[in-house]
């Protein structure tokens, strides 16, 4: 997500389900520009300057031609590379030892081929490594050393990722640790009286008295070409100072990126952990595919995740965001949390511009 979300923000939030729920019922949807639908298209969740250059030269491929699987590669690249950025590829934050580990996903309609690397170190590029792995070998997702080692032997040069910036700020929060820290329970079962797990967690704690939030951060880029073949790529940091070999949704097919050629496309951002359990793009890929639109089916899948946590603990509101496209190039974004509703870049004939959808729980 180009705004980063804390999870301190998140917990937060969850004070007050009725008039959260009431929000959803009430839900405002600004689906203006949804509506439309054009091709070729591109759209990414990043709504900052790199974004929109990001979308610049994703637009030129698909208006001389190109194929939607080049255009969401090039765009995504421009974000990997920007140093400024801690949520993706160089300058990510890194994990709780300092090193910057990489998730990224690749899928292409056309051929129903997809590509992942998790975990991987040193090399800027992480969605075009998932592309090799997609186009060059009968795997899907490679991880850690053995995707260092693959990347390595296509050539990739290996770099340090950790800018000045990342490190500050990683160092801000490792001063602030406590020899009694720990993770804790799952946000979603913290508050919780009858669970042994209610107590919060000492090292979120800590981080949190110090104003250093933890923070989630992606980008997402789908694509319909001038052919009507599909594509996507997420790409992230992951959840900053995550456990060494936390592998979050973005590189998981089906949670944090999905394509179906005759369908749309869908890509997620946000807490990882509820994107894995709920398949989320793949929801709300079969959402479109039953018919509802792009901007519809981000917010079927909203509900979905907020019915299964009202059952555990009525008062977690998890944070995400979704975005989506149809193959006639309709689309649409979603936000769970926020104080304005999901906005995300859209490049098509009419040049590139921002899209304003939902949010479901209004801050
Ligand atoms: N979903 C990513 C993860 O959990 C982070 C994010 O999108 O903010 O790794």
């Amino acid at each position: 997500m180009s705004n980063n979300i804390s999870r301190r923000s998140f917990f937060n939030k969850s004070i007050g389900l009725g008039a959260g729920l009431l929000l959803f019922k009430d839900l405002k949807i600004h689906s203006s520009g949804g509506k439309i639908g054009k091709t070729p298209i591109i759209i990414t969740d990043h709504t900052n300057e790199t974004g929109q250059n990001a979308m610049k030269a994703g637009w030129e491929i698909l208006a001389n031609g190109g194929s939607a699987l080049d255009a969401v590669e090039k765009s995504t690249n421009i974000v990997e590379v920007d140093p400024e950025d801690v949520s993706v590829g160089y300058g990510g934050l890194p994990n709780e030892d300092g090193v910057v580990q990489l998730d990224s996903s690749i899928m292409d309609g056309k051929t129903y081929s997809a590509g992942a690397v998790a975990c991987l170190e040193n090399i800027k590029n992480p969605c075009s490594v998932a592309r090799i792995i997609m186009e060059k070998t009968d795997h899907v997702l490679l991880v850690g050393k053995g995707a260092l080692d693959f990347a390595r032997k296509w050539g990739f040069k290996e770099e340090n990722l950790l800018t000045d910036k990342a490190r500050n700020i990683w160092l801000k929060w490792k001063e602030n640790l406590n020899p009694d820290d720990d993770w804790g329970a799952p946000d979603h079962l913290r508050g919780l009286r009858d669970l042994a797990q209610q107590k919060l967690s000492a090292l979120r704690r800590t981080v949190e008295a110090q104003g250093i939030e933890f923070t989630y951060g992606t980008t997402n880029h789908l694509s319909v070409d001038k052919n009507g073949d599909i594509a996507g790529i997420t790409s992230t940091s992951g959840l900053s100072f995550k456990i060494p070999g936390r592998v979050g949704d973005s590189p998981i097919i089906g949670a944090g990126l999905y394509v179906d050629n005759e369908v749309g496309a869908a890509g997620a951002t946000g807490r990882g952990e509820d994107v894995i359990k709920s398949c989320a793009s793949y929801y709300i890929v079969m959402r479109m595919r039953e018919g509802r639109t792009p901007q519809e089916a981000c917010e079927d899948a909203m509900k979905m995740i907020i019915d299964k946590y009202k059952k555990v603990n009525p008062n977690f509101f998890p944070g995400e965001k979704f975005i989506a496209l149809n193959k006639k190039g309709e689309y649409g974004c979603a936000l769970m949390t926020g104080k304005d509703p999901a906005k995300m870049y859209v490049a098509n004939s009419d040049g590139v511009n921002i899209y304003t959808g939902s949010v479901v729980f209004k801050k």
